[in-house]
């Protein structure tokens, strides 16, 4: 078949016979002896001319002209000595007839344009639509292609006209955006003024590859005794916190964030589908603890559109991966995936893609194993930075065999699975001991802890499932009741106040202590009391200890005798 190129040129007057023989060569020499040509008078060009020649535009106009010294002196900000490089660019710059491919949209609505004519245009290339909207290619089809929108689809008409730009989606990126709050596109929107970018990194990238990267061995210290003890995440491990609504996963993420003060750890807080009060209350509670001083808040709210909270983690991870790239330790919190997933089940379903379970597109594993693997450490050539990624997934009745917790149980190494029970019981943190696991962390954890906590777990679920057992005896024996108590205490040890984070040396006190079963003279009621004046006794009289036990990493037999003599005194000193 022959597909002839129809070359139309516009003008508001028509071409002298040189001029238009002139054209005609020129689109027979680019486009083949078959291509057709001819005239539109267009009124609105007042100045020069415009050729368009199947999908490319050759724009000179005044306009086109303006517009290209425009994208020449902006090309320029990404450079260094800006000034004369603008005065060097300026004074050579001519105007050229260049081709730039134009398409134009077919249709428009929730979001989604469909765009046909932009035959070159790649996937997650950004396209620039008329009114100055942006938009992300998402769908490449034989004639058709599928841009999801980052603006207001409203500004964006039928068969207006799009440009590509060349470039995939990115964010700007610097030390600058720590302390600030910013949109999926790195824009900030806590009304504190512009942020100076130090570079531009691509919200896609391609993850560590494995000779870049080296073995988890640095803890990520939580600060919460229930997971540092038992399940201990280590710098460049992925951990996903997972539980019902309200059951305090946020809090656990928060309180992480909170612990690293003076830990030389970045921490990026990605608000994903959340509410824009809950997004100021995490701000607050950073900024009470002093926490924003290290921390950037990304925030897609749930008045997003989908677009911005399809790239939001992306986008947090971009800003991560500048971080980790300069030998730095990254915290992410990704907050909450299963929302993320929900907002490309609907962009999905619009695009027209073909559902599969629960409705979500085929790819959707694909969605969050891309992101979570681009946590890594990376090793010591590369500047052994680190990216800690804390996914957080929301459940539907404990249901952790639905199909979104199962994808990323299975991504991760690890889960802290929190319950309702446990927390509308008063066990805060509400983290099941049965259910959460860890599974690279023990490399990370201090030689320390791993010998002060060897048979927690297990006494711990001794006690579980004594308690089922009991629950209706009326009358036990002495053994049992004192084995009950004694889990009991263990249980009032693993419930922590909101940002009241606890050291690793103070952590070990507390645990080689409860396991001495010291616990079995304070009253229930007094467990939080006594805890507290143990470990203000302990900073008082055995700091060295503590400083000990951190620097060396190891808990000598003689320190844990002097730990645990030291605790049975201030229980016995107790009222
Ligand atoms: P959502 O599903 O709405 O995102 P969530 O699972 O993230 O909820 P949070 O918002 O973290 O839960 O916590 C729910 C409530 O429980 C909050 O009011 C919080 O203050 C409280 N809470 C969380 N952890 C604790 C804790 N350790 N001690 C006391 N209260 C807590
Ligand atoms: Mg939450």
């Amino acid at each position: 078949m022959k597909n002839n190129i129809k070359a139309i040129l516009y003008s508001s007057q028509a071409p002298s016979p040189a001029q238009e023989e002139k054209f005609r060569a020129f689109v027979s020499a680019k486009y083949g002896e078959d291509a057709e040509f001819s005239f539109v008078k267009d009124e609105t060009i007042k100045k020069g001319f415009r050729l368009t020649a199947g999908s490319e535009t050759y724009d000179w106009t005044d306009e086109g002209r303006l517009n290209q010294l425009k994208k020449e002196v902006l090309s320029l900000y990404s450079k260094d000595n800006v000034i004369p490089l603008i005065r060097e660019t300026v004074k050579n710059w001519t105007p050229k007839a260049l081709a730039e491919e134009t398409g134009t949209v077919i249709s428009v609505g929730d979001g989604i344009a469909k765009v046909t004519g932009l035959t070159k245009a790649t996937y997650g290339e950004i396209l620039i639509f008329e009114s100055g909207v942006r938009g992300m290619v998402l769908n490449l089809k034989e004639n058709e292609l599928g841009c999801i929108l980052f603006d207001d689809d409203n500004f964006v008409t039928e068969g207006s006209v799009v440009k590509r730009t060349e470039r995939v989606a990115g964010i700007p990126v610097g030390d600058n955006f720590l302390g600030r709050i910013v949109n999926s596109l790195g824009s900030p929107i806590d009304g504190e003024g512009e942020i100076i970018s130090s570079s531009y990194r691509p919200v896609e990238s391609a993850a560590p590859s494995i000779v870049e990267r080296q073995q988890v061995r640095v803890p990520m210290e939580t600060g919460i005794l229930a997971i540092d003890s038992m399940f201990p995440i280590g710098r460049g491990q992925r951990e996903l916190i997972i539980g019902d609504r309200q059951t305090g996963k946020t809090a656990i993420a928060l309180d992480t964030i909170i612990n690293q003060k003076g830990k030389n750890c970045i921490c990026i807080y990605v608000a994903i589908g959340a509410k824009a009060s809950s997004v100021s209350s995490v701000v607050n509670m950073l900024k009470k603890h002093g926490a924003m001083d290290y921390t950037c808040v990304l925030a897609a709210t749930a008045s997003d559109p989908a677009p911005l909270l399809y790239i939001a983690p992306y986008a947090g991870c971009a800003l991560a991966e500048y971080f980790m790239y300069q030998g730095k330790d990254v915290l992410i919190v990704y907050d909450d995936l299963s929302k993320h997933a929900v907002a490309y089940r609907s962009l999905s379903l619009l695009l027209g893609r073909s559902p599969g379970r629960e409705a979500y597109p085929g790819d959707v594993f694909y969605l969050h194993s891309r992101l979570l693997e681009r946590s890594a450490r990376l090793s010591d050539e590369l500047g052994g930075g680190s990216i800690t990624a804390l996914p957080v997934v929301e459940t539907q009745s404990g249901d952790v065999a639905a199909y979104i917790p199962t994808n990323i149980i299975s991504i991760t190494d690890g889960q802290i699975f929190l319950e309702s029970d446990l927390f509308y019981s008063g066990q805060r943190p509400a983290v099941n001991i049965g259910l959460s696991v860890s599974r690279v962390g023990g490399d990370a954890q201090l030689k320390a802890m791993k010998k002060s906590v060897k048979g927690l777990r297990l006494d711990l679920a001794q006690y579980r499932e004594m308690k089922v057992f009991t629950q209706f005896a009326s009358d036990l024996d002495e053994a049992t009741r004192r084995q009950l108590a004694y889990g009991k205490g263990l249980m009032r040890l693993l419930c922590q106040k909101q940002a009241s984070p606890y050291s690793l040396s103070e952590q070990i006190v507390i645990i080689t202590m409860a396991q001495a079963h010291v616990l079995d003279g304070i009253r229930y009621e007094d467990i939080e009391r006594f805890i507290k004046e143990l470990l203000s006794r302990f900073h008082k009289n055995n700091e060295s200890l503590l400083r000990r036990i951190l620097s060396t990493g190891l808990l000598s037999d003689a320190d844990k005798q002097l730990i645990i003599d030291e605790s049975r005194k201030a229980a016995s000193d107790f009222k």
